[in-house]
C-alpha cells in the first residue's frame, strides 16, 4: 500500500535509542536540551521548549498568555481538532473562522474581521497542508485588534519563518508528520519570559527539575504554578535529533514530489484542482486535491485503495464535530464546508517515487471518470 504519510526511522534512530538505554538516564536530560538548541538553531530561534505533543504545546502557550474563561480565540475549523481543543483546555471560547477560498484555503482574515468582538485576544493560524498564511497582513489584523497572535504549525517544521509571525509556535512531531519523535512536540516563543513560563508549566510548574537537582546542591524544589507533565524523554529526544538532520533534505524532495504531482494533474486530470496555484512558502505537509464537484468522494478513494493507493481526509471541519456541534451550533462556514467536501489527500512523503507519483495521478484519472480526456502518453 502506499500510504499518504510515513515516517522514515532506521538503523541511525535505533542506535540512538541504544544509546539513551545504555546511558541510565531516560527523561529530560542532556538529549532533550541538545534537541532543543538544535530545533531552534534550524528556525532561527534562540531557544525553545520540546514537550510531548503538539496538542501540549498549545495548551502551555494558551495558559501561559493568560487566556480563560470569558476570552475569545479564533480558529480555522479545517485543522485538526486538537487546535480547537486547546482553548476549551483553558475555558475560553473557540471561534471558527473560514477559509479565503478553495484555492488558498488559509483562515480569511475578512471573515477573522468579522467574528471578532470585545472578548478576542488571540488567533491561532495554521499553516494548512504547510503553506504558510501572509505574515504581514496577519501582524496588521492582530495589531488592529490588539491580538496575540499564535502558530499551530504542526504542519510546518524547518522554515525560518515559521515561529516568527507573533507570540509562540507550536510544532508536532507525532508519526505522521515531516520529522518525528512518534509523539513529541515543541514550542517556539521568542519572548524569554513567556518561554520561561511555557518551560516552568511543562515539569509540573517544578523550579528545578532531577537533572538539575542532580547536578547542583539543591536538594529541593518550589512550585510556583500549576503546571502539567507536558515532558518529552530522552528516548524521543534522541530520535529527533537524528530526524532533525533529515528535516531540510525531506522537505525538498516533498516540495519536488508536489510540483510533479501538479503538473501531472494538470496534464491529466485537469478537473482535479490543487489548492495554492499561487506559489507559497511551504513545508509541503500533504498534498491535497479538490475533486470534481460531481465525483462521487467515496468510489475515488475505493478504487484508488484497490490500486494499493491510500487515500484520507484534511479535514472533517472541526465545527461539525459532534462535540462542537453541541456546544457551539449554528456555525456555518460554507467555503470550509464546501472544500472538506470535495477534498482528498494523496500520498506525500519523502519516500514516494517519481514513478508513484505518475502511478497515482493515472489511477486518479482512471477514478475520476477523465482518463478519456488525455491521459495518452
Ligand atoms: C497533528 C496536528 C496536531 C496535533 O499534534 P500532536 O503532536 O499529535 O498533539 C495539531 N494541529 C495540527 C494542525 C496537526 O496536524
Amino acid at each position: 500500500m502506499l500510504m499518504v504519510s510515513a515516517p522514515i526511522v532506521g538503523i541511525p534512530e535505533k542506535a540512538a535509542l541504544f544509546e539513551v538505554i545504555d546511558s541510565g538516564w531516560l527523561t529530560m536530560g542532556d538529549r532533550v536540551q541538545a534537541f532543543e538548541e538544535a530545533f531552534a538553531n534550524l528556525h532561527g530561534a534562540e531557544d525553545c521548549v520540546a514537550v510531548s505533543s503538539c496538542t501540549a504545546a498549545l495548551h502551555l502557550i494558551l495558559d501561559a498568555l493568560g487566556i480563560g474563561p470569558g476570552d475569545e480565540v479564533l480558529v480555522p475549523a479545517l485543522t485538526f481538532v486538537a487546535t480547537a481543543n486547546a482553548v476549551l483546555y483553558v475555558n475560553a471560547t473557540p471561534v471558527f473562522v473560514d477559509i479565503e477560498s478553495l484555492d488558498v484555503p488559509l483562515m480569511s482574515i475578512a471573515d477573522a474581521e468579522a467574528r471578532c468582538t470585545p472578548r478576542t485576544k488571540a488567533v491561532i493560524l495554521v499553516h494548512f497542508a504547510g503553506y504558510l498564511p501572509d505574515r504581514d497582513a496577519w501582524q496588521q489584523f492582530a495589531a488592529r485588534h490588539g491580538l496575540l497572535l499564535i502558530e499551530d504549525a504542526a504542519h510546518a517544521p524547518g522554515l525560518k519563518e515559521v515561529g516568527t509571525y507573533g507570540a509562540a509556535a507550536a510544532f508536532s512531531f507525532y508519526g505522521n508528520k515531516n520529522m518525528t519523535t512518534a509523539e513529541g512536540g515543541a514550542v517556539i516563543a521568542r519572548d524569554r519570559a513567556l518561554r520561561d513560563r511555557i518551560r516552568l508549566a511543562r515539569g509540573h510548574g517544578m523550579s528545578s527539575g532531577t537533572h538539575q537537582r542532580l547536578n547542583s546542591r539543591t536538594p529541593t524544589y518550589d512550585v510556583t504554578v500549576l503546571g502539567f507533565n507536558y515532558r518529552l524523554d530522552e528516548l524521543r529526544a534522541a530520535i529527533g535529533i537524528v530526524q532533525l538532520r533529515g528535516l531540510l533534505g525531506w522537505n525538498e524532495i516533498r516540495h519536488i514530489l508536489v510540483m510533479q504531482y501538479r503538473r501531472l494533474i494538470a496534464q491529466h486530470c485537469p478537473a482535479v484542482k490543487v489548492p495554492f496555484s499561487d506559489p507559497r512558502l511551504s513545508a509541503y505537509h500533504i498534498m491535497p486535491i479538490l475533486l470534481p464537484e460531481a465525483a462521487q468522494r467515496q468510489d475515488v478513494i475505493d478504487r484508488l485503495r484497490s490500486q494499493g493507493i491510500q487515500t484520507t481526509i484534511h479535514y472533517p471541519p472541526v465545527h461539525e464535530m459532534t462535540l462542537y456541534r453541541e456546544r457551539f451550533p449554528g456555525t456555518h462556514l460554507p467555503k470550509t464546508e464546501a472544500f472538506s467536501r470535495r477534498e482528498l489527500t494523496i500520498p506525500l512523503h519523502p519516500e514516494v517515487t517519481t514513478k508513484a507519483v505518475e502511478g497515482v495521478v493515472t489511477a486518479l484519472a482512471d477514478a475520476v471518470g477523465v482518463s478519456q480526456m488525455g491521459m495518452a502518453k
